[in-house]
C-alpha cells in the first residue's frame, strides 16, 4: 500500500450581492465570493490538497481563470475531475480535512450537508470527510468580513 499526503490553501474576496458556495452547498448570505468559477473556496483548497498529494500541480494550472470553459463553473465538477485524475494514477481518496475561516454567516448549520455533498464526489463515506469552521475573532481580513480563507489536507491511497 502506498500513502500520499497533500495540503491546499485558498482565499476568495467577499462582495455583496454574489452567491456564496462553500463545500458544494449554497449558503444563505448577503455576501458571496468574487471568482471566475462559482467561487467555492473550500472545494478549491480541497482540490489543491488532492493534487498536492500526487504532485499534480494546482487547480489554477489545471483550470485557468483565463479560460471561458471554467467561467461560472460549479466547483463540484472541478473536484470530480481532480478525483478522476487521482484514480487514473491508481489512487483513491483516503480521508480529507477542511478548515474554513469565515467571520459570517455562521457555518455550523451547513457542515453536515457539506460533508454529505462532498463524500460521494470523493468516493468515500461521510465519516472520511471532515469540515470545520471557525471565525478569526474579528481579526485580519477574514475578521473584517473581506474574505474567506480555507486550508485542506488529504490522504490518497494506492492499495
Ligand atoms: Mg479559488
Amino acid at each position: 500500500m502506498e500513502l500520499r499526503i497533500g495540503n491546499g490553501y485558498d482565499v476568495h474576496a467577499l462582495a455583496e450581492g454574489l452567491p456564496m458556495w462553500l463545500g458544494g452547498v449554497r449558503i444563505p448570505s448577503e455576501t458571496g465570493f468574487v471568482a471566475h468559477s462559482d467561487g467555492d473556496v473550500a472545494i478549491h483548497a480541497l482540490c489543491d490538497a488532492l493534487l498536492g498529494a500526487l504532485a499534480l500541480g494546482d487547480i489554477g494550472h489545471l483550470f485557468p481563470d483565463t479560460s471561458d470553459e471554467w467561467k461560472g463553473i460549479d466547483s463540484k465538477i472541478l473536484l470530480g475531475k481532480v478525483v478522476a485524475l487521482i484514480q487514473e494514477r491508481g489512487f483513491r481518496v483516503g480521508n480529507v480535512d477542511v478548515t474554513i475561516a469565515l467571520q459570517r454567516p455562521k457555518l455550523a448549520p451547513h457542515i453536515v450537508l457539506m460533508r454529505e455533498t462532498l463524500a460521494p464526489i470523493l468516493g468515500v463515506s461521510v465519516d472520511a470527510v471532515s469540515v470545520k469552521a471557525t471565525t478569526t475573532e474579528r481579526l485580519g481580513f477574514v475578521g473584517r468580513g473581506e474574505g474567506c480563507e480555507v486550508w485542506a489536507s488529504a490522504i490518497v491511497i494506492k492499495d
